[in-house]
C-alpha cells in the first residue's frame, strides 16, 4: 500500500510551542534548527543533517520553489515572502486542526497559541509550565509559607488542559514514589535564591518533585520532557526507566502521563506506556530531526507501545518548517508502518484505519478530557 492511502485527517498536536514571525538571517535559522546552540564555529551548517534535507525537500516546495533548492535560496525565499507569510503556508500545509501549546518559555520572540492557531486555521489550547509557574509565584515574592497555596491556585485558574514539567532538565528524572512534605518543601524553598537579574531559577530536586506531584493530585494530565533536548540537558539523567517508583506510585490515581519526545529511549517509553495504565507517549522533536529516516523511529515506538498509547505531536519550536516537516514525517511514517501490516493481511483496512486515527487525534481527545475542537 502506498501510504498516501491512508488518510491521517487533520491531527492534534499535543505539544508543541510558538513560532518566531520576525524575518530571520541564516545563523539565526540555524540556531533556531534544532536542539544544537547553532551552527558550529568549526564549520559546519545544520543544513548538512536529517533535518536540514528534510527542509530542503519537503519546506521548498510550499514556498513554491523546487524541491531540494539550496539553503541559501530556500532562506531567501523565506524573507521574500515575509517570515509570517512563509510560516502561514507552512503551518496550514501541515494539516493540524489542534495545538496543545506549552507556553512557559521565556522567549518574547514567540507568538501566542491563538497567533498559532489562526496561522493553522485551528484551535488552541495552552498547556502550563509547572516550573515557569513556580518560579513567578516565587518572583512575585511569595515566601514559602505562601508558595504552596499560590502555585495550586494558579494551576486551578490557568484554564489549561494539561501542566507540563522539565525536571529533566534541571534535576534529572529521578521522582520519588511519594509527594514531598509541607515541612519537606519549606526546607527545600530555603534553598532556593534568585538569580543577579532578580529572578528564579528553580533547580531542587524536592521542588519538582513536589511541582509534579501537584499536577497528579489536582488531577491535571502531567506531561514530562524525556530524553534529548536542548544542550544545557544530561541526557543520562533523561531516561524515563528513572520514572518508574514515580510511575507505580501514580499508576491508581487515574491521571494520564505523557512521556514526551523520548529519542534515544523511545524503546523504554514505549515498554512504560505498555506496562502502566495512566503512561502515553509521543516521538516528537525526533521526527523532524530524524527527517527521511524517521519511519525506524515509528517503527520501533510501535514494536511494543499499543497503538492506543501513541500521540502525535511535533514538539516544533520557533520555526513553522517543523510544525510541516513534523506533521508529514510522522504521516509518512505511520502510513508505511501501518500500510506495512495491512500489505502482510495482519490487519484489515478498517483496524488500519481505526489505528491510525487513534494516533492522529482520538488519544490526545481522550487524555486531555477537555472539548479539543
Ligand atoms: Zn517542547
Amino acid at each position: 500500500m502506498d501510504e498516501s492511502e491512508l488518510d491521517l485527517g487533520p491531527l492534534v498536536d499535543h505539544h508543541c510551542h510558538g513560532l518566531v514571525l520576525d524575518d530571520l538571517q541564516r545563523a539565526d535559522f540555524e540556531s533556531l534548527m534544532n536542539e544544537a546552540a547553532g551552527p558550529s564555529a568549526l564549520g559546519t551548517t545544520l543544513f548538512d543533517s536529517m533535518l536540514g534535507l528534510a527542509v530542503r525537500r519537503w519546506c521548498a516546495p510550499v514556498l513554491g520553489l523546487e524541491p531540494l533548492a539550496s539553503a541559501a535560496d530556500y532562506l531567501q525565499r523565506r524573507r521574500d515572502l515575509g517570515a509570517r507569510e512563509a510560516s502561514r503556508r507552512l503551518v496550514a500545509a501541515a494539516g493540524i486542526s489542534t495545538f496543545l501549546v506549552d507556553t512557559g518559555i521565556r522567549d518574547d520572540r514567540l507568538c501566542t497559541p491563538g497567533e498559532l492557531a489562526r496561522l493553522g486555521s485551528g484551535t488552541a489550547h495552552e498547556v502550563v509550565r509547572l516550573e515557569t509557574v513556580a518560579e513567578g509565584v516565587l518572583d512575585d515574592g511569595a515566601g514559602p509559607a505562601a508558595f504552596a497555596d499560590e502555585v495550586e491556585e494558579r494551576l486551578r485558574s490557568s484554564g489549561a488542559v494539561g501542566a507540563k514539567s522539565i525536571a529533566a532538565y534541571r534535576v534529572g528524572l529521578d521522582l520519588p514514589a511519594t509527594r514531598p512534605s509541607a515541612g519537606e518543601l519549606t526546607a527545600a524553598l530555603a534553598d532556593v535564591r534568585p538569580g543577579a537579574d532578580g529572578r528564579h531559577r528553580l533547580a531542587h530536586a524536592v521542588v519538582h518533585a513536589w511541582l509534579a506531584w501537584t499536577a497528579i493530585e489536582l488531577a491535571m494530565p502531567l506531561q514530562l520532557h524525556v530524553g534529548f533536548g536542548d544542550n544545557d540537558l544530561d541526557l543520562l539523567a533523561c531516561d524515563p526507566l528513572r520514572l518508574t517508583p514515580f510511575l507505580r506510585a501514580t499508576q491508581d490515581r487515574g491521571v494520564p502521563v505523557l512521556l514526551l519526545h523520548n529519542y534515544p529511549f523511545h524503546r523504554n517509553a514505549a515498554y512504560l506506556a505498555q506496562a502502566y495504565d495512566q503512561v502515553f507517549l509521543d516521538v516528537g522533536l525526533a521526527v523532524h530531526n530524524t527527517g527521511a529516516l524517521s519511519a525506524a523511529l515509528v517503527r520501533e515506538t510501535l514494536e511494543v507501545a499499543p497503538f492506543g498509547k501513541l500521540l502525535f505531536s511535533t514538539d516544533a519550536y520557533g520555526l513553522a518548517e517543523n510544525y510541516l516537516l513534523g506533521a508529514h514525517l510522522f504521516r509518512r511514517a505511520l502510513g508505511q508502518v501501518v500500510g506495512r501490516l495491512l500489505d502482510d493481511g495482519e490487519i484489515t483496512r478498517d483496524e488500519a484505519a481505526r489505528l491510525a486515527d487513534l494516533v492522529a487525534r482520538s488519544n490526545a481527545r481522550r487524555v486531555y478530557r477537555a472539548d479539543l475542537g
